[in-house]
Order: structure tokens, then C-alpha cells, then sequence
């Protein structure tokens, strides 16, 4: 079974955080200390005076085994539960185990010593199970969940843990991700192909990666898609990095065999699919690339890699354009040379290209900055592509002026597509028919 088990010093506030992420996500709350006096119908303190402590063990073995039998639950223990090694396998087994790492000066502040059994003797005694149990929480959890700090904090790292536990055996995590087309994509193609498993979303932010991935891990997610602003930090964490994931060190897919987790780059490719579909490859041709980001980066490297002519890397920053220029050299061989992003430069450099690529955000929706002039486009050859990354809108002005203009255009609808349909494969193992897939993921989004 799935559950997301809280463990650590009693008093560190394990019942409270399960209470909150119980009202915020709505998956149901186990507090196992208050099962424990429900079922013994006494109090923890009692049972502990007149039974004394392994009697409370057993008894709190009993419970566990029970809870653990349900699915989906937010489960609280209490700070002794890792003192037997049969509970900590039991908790392992099912669930992601969370070690709640509040620092004894933040629980003293926060209750009243005295009030839980095994505190009854002040501050010191915290101080000592500390000590004696700290290496014992750390063994036993899947995540340590720093605690030093405001509920807030560890409320978004365990929410991300919520997410991974409720999105499916496949997912997309990125930041922001509300909008993101992967689970209507990836589900049109699982159904096309005959897959019944679900593909969900995750909202992970900088910071909360780890904790995904340690849930990922421990609830068994076959695979997942990685958009902005992870996919260079997911690296790391990672057991092995593929093909063109290595060339360009970015990671936009990981599946997850028997818990080791293998990353590769469909983004390239599915570029390669979308420019090929579209009757253009990159062979032999003039390349301006726009931006100097993540995106622009794989542009770069695989452009390089597949026989283009010339590149000229475009960029607000120049220090950027250059860095990158660089880093294809570096890595391929190949010379880019670097420009700034003024109006002389994009004409000068439209004068010597006949591809475009935008990988930068001008244009899209939801940004308010576009082009401060489209002027460049009228110096390019009449038989450039304008290919934009962009995809929402499906029209960006970029490519509104460049149609006017009698110039062949692509929108990055495609790629997103086809990285997919890329990705997918890697997720069941098996050659997809690409073109097919694609013309019924498009129909589905209509
Ligand atoms: P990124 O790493 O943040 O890079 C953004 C790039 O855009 C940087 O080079 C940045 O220049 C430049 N830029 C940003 N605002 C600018 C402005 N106002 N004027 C001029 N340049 C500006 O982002 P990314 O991940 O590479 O993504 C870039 C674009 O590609 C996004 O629109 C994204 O949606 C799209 N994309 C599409 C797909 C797809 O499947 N279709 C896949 C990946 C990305 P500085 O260095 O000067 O800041």
C-alpha cells in the first residue's frame, strides 16, 4: 500500500502537519497514538504506568499493521514507532517514509514538556532521545523533511509528496505546471496505443524536487516528464543520463526501473520530428537562434550534431550567447558564433540565415513582452523556416508577420508533441508509430 508516514522526536509536530496536509489535499489522516487510546480505551501516559513501555510497543505494532493495510493515507507515529526494526520494514514497505527533522529547541519552544509519556522528564530527556534515536531516523526514512522553520515551508515539500501519491503511474512535474498539455498528450497517446495506465501533474517547486523524487521512489512511478525548472537539477538524482539527455545536460524524461531512475532528452528529437514533418531538416542550413536559455541550449547542441551549416546565437545577454557558443564548441567541435539581441544584429544575421529558431518566451501567452520590432524578418531568404517553440498561442506574431511575408512557419505545437510520443516509448519499451500518434494527438486536443 501508499501512505506518506510521518516519523520523529515526539512533540515535533508530526499530528499537526498531518492534520494540515490531511485539509489540504483531502487524503484521510491516521493519528496512530490516538488509535492506540481509542483501541486500549486508556490513555498513552496510563498505559505506559500500568503496563509499562514493551506492552505499549505490541500494542502500537497492532495498530501500525492495521493502518498500513489502508491506501492513500497521511499516517502520524509516534517517536518510539522506529525502536523495532519489524515497524520500520512494515513502514518501508508501504509508504514514503517521512523523518519530521525538528531540532529539540524548536519542539521545547513549541509544547509543554511533561505532557507525552517519555518527556515527563524535562528537556534533557528530549535531549537524549535525540541522541539515542536520530542515526535511527535517518536509517529508516525515504525523506528527511527539514523542520527548523515555519509549517509552511514543510507543508509545500509534503504536499509535493501528496501529489506524487495521487497522480497516476506516469506524471509531469515543473513550475508552474497547471496548464501544461503532457497529461492530455500523454493520456491520448496511452489510450491510442492501449496502455490503461494514468499520467498525471505534479506542481513541484525549486526546492521540493527531492522530495518528489524520494516519492516517486517509494510509491513506484514508472515514469516522468520534466519541464521548467528542473531539468538540470533532477541530474544528480539520477542513476543514469542517456543520448542526448548526456550531450546537452538536460534530463526531460526518467523512468523508473526497479527503483533506479534513468534520464534521457526527447526534447531534440521531437524538434527533429516537428522540423522533418514539416518538409526541413538541419542539414546544410543557416541557423539564427534566438535565446541562449535551456531550450536554446539543445537546439544548439543538436544542431550542431546534425550538420548545419552556420550558427549564429542571438541573445539579450550577451554573456550568455557567448557561454553557449562555447559550450557547443566544447562539446561538438562545432563554431556558433555570438551576437547580442539588437535590431541591427538581427538584421545583419537574418541577411546570412534560412532558419529561425525562437527559443526565447517573446511572444507567448501569459508574457507581456514580444518583439520590439519584427523588422529582421524581411531580410531573410524566401525559402527560411520561422520556427517559434512556442505554442500557446498556436500564432505568435513572430509568425503571423513571417506568413505576411511569404516565409514557411512551424509552431513548437509539434515538438511538444512528438517529445512525448518520444518519451511514451521509453515508458512502455516499444517502437511507437510516430505519425500516427501524432495526427490522433492533435485531433484529441482540438
Ligand atoms: P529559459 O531557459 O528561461 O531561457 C529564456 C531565454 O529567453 C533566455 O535566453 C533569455 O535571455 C531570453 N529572454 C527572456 N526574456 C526575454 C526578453 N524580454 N527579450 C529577449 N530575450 C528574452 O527558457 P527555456 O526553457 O529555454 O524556454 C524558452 C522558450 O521555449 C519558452 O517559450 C518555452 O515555452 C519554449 N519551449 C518549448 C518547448 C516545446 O516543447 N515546444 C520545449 C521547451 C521550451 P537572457 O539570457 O538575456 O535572460
Amino acid at each position: 500500500m501508499n501512505n506518506i508516514i510521518l516519523i520523529g522526536l515526539p512533540g515535533s509536530g508530526k499530528t499537526t502537519l498531518g492534520m494540515r496536509l490531511s485539509k489540504q489535499t483531502g487524503l484521510e489522516f491516521i493519528d496512530l497514538d490516538e488509535h492506540i487510546t481509542a483501541t486500549s480505551g486508556t490513555s498513552i501516559n496510563d498505559i505506559f504506568a500500568q503496563h509499562g513501555e514493551p506492552y505499549f510497543r505490541d500494542l502500537e505494532t497492532r495498530v501500525l499493521t492495521e493502518a498500513l493495510k489502508r491506501d492513500k493515507c497521511i499516517i502520524a507515529t509516534g517517536g518510539g514507532i522506529v525502536l523495532r526494526d519489524e515497524n520500520v520494514k512494515l513502514m518501508r514497505q508501504n509508504g514514503l517514509v517521512v523523518f519530521n527533522d525538528r531540532p529539540v529547541e524548536n519542539i521545547t519552544s513549541d509544547i509543554k514538556i511533561g505532557s507525552r509519556p517519555l518527556l515527563k522528564d524535562g528537556v534533557e530527556k528530549l535531549m537524549e532521545l535525540d541522541k539515542q534515536r536520530r542515526e535511527i531516523y535517518l536509517k529508516a526514512a525515504h525523506l528527511i523533511l527539514p523542520n527548523n522553520g515555519g509549517l509552511e515551508k514543510a507543508l509545500e515539500i509534503l504536499g509535493v509528496c501528496c501529489g506524487a501519491l495521487s497522480c497516476g503511474e506516469y506524471t509531469v512535474i515543473g513550475d508552474p505546471i497547471g496548464h501544461s498539455l503532457s497529461p492530455p498528450i500523454h493520456n491520448a497517446v496511452f489510450m491510442q496505443v492501449g496502455v490503461s495506465e494514468s499520467y498525471g501533474s505534479v506542481h513541484v517547486k525549486p526546492g521540493s524536487l527531492e522530495a518528489f523524487v524520494a516519492a516517486a521512489k517509494a510509491f513506484g512511478i514508472k515514469g516522468f516528464n520534466i519541464t521548467h525548472p528542473h531539468k538540470q537539477d533532477i541530474i544528480p538524482m539520477l542513476d543514469s543520463v542517456n543520448g542526448d539527455a548526456k550531450l546537452c545536460s538536460s534530463v526531460n524524461t526518467v523512468v523508473n526501473v526497479d527503483g533506479k531512475l534513468h534520464g534521457y532528452n526527447t526534447d531534440m528529437q521531437g524538434l527533429n520530428l516537428s522540423l522533418r514533418g514539416a518538409g526541413h531538416s538541419y542539414t546544410g542550413r543557416r541557423l539564427m537562434l534566438l535565446g541562449a536559455g535551456g531550450a536554446a541550449a539543445a537546439v544548439a547542441l543538436k544542431a550542431a550534431t546534425e550538420g548545419v551549416a552556420e550558427m549564429y546565437i542571438l541573445n539579450r545577454n550577451l554573456y550568455r550567447s557567448s557561454e553557449l557558443a562555447e559550450t557547443v564548441e566544447a562539446r561538438t567541435g562545432f563554431k556558433a558564433a555570438a551576437l547580442g539581441f539588437s535590431e541591427q544584429e538581427l538584421i545583419t544575421t537574418a541577411k546570412q540565415c534560412d532558419l529561425v529558431i525562437n527559443s526565447t518566451p517573446l511572444g507567448m501567452s501569459g508574457k507581456d513582452s514580444d518583439f520590439e520590432s519584427l523588422e529582421f524578418l524581411k531580410y531573410l531568404d524566401k525559402k527560411t523556416l520561422v520556427c517559434d517553440l512556442i505554442y500557446n498561442p498556436p500564432k505568435t506574431k513572430l509568425l503571423l508577420q513571417s506568413e505576411k511575408l511569404g516565409l514557411d512557419t512551424l509552431n513548437g505545437l509539434g515538438m511538444l508533441i512528438y517529445q512525448a510520443i518520444l518519451a511514451d516509448e521509453f515508458y512502455i519499451d516499444k517502437e511507437l508509430d510516430k505519425q500516427q500518434l501524432y495526427g490522433a494527438v492533435v485531433e484529441s486536443l482540438k
